[in-house]
């Protein structure tokens, strides 16, 4: 059996330029503030959000997200 892998998703808001690319790929994760700007619905997520919140980190056009892993 694997581990389980904690991912805590950190954002840095004011990077976050509104683009709502994160919401698109991981909508049970992040959503939008009318304004755009990202709000995050589960900071720590399941492990079956990882792949879909390590895609947001890539497609983020303003680089406002990162994830931090635990063991
Ligand atoms: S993809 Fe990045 S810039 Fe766009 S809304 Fe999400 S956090 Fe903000």
């Amino acid at each position: 059996m694997e581990t389980s892998s904690k991912l805590k998703v950190v954002v840095e808001y004011e990077k976050c330029c509104g683009a709502g690319q994160c919401v698109m790929v991981a909508p049970k994760v992040f959503d939008q503030r009318e304004d755009g700007i990202v709000i995050v619905l589960d900071a720590e997520p399941p492990k079956e959000e990882h792949a879909a919140v390590r895609e947001a980190v890539a497609v983020c056009p303003g680089a406002a997200l990162r994830v931090d892993e635990g063991e």
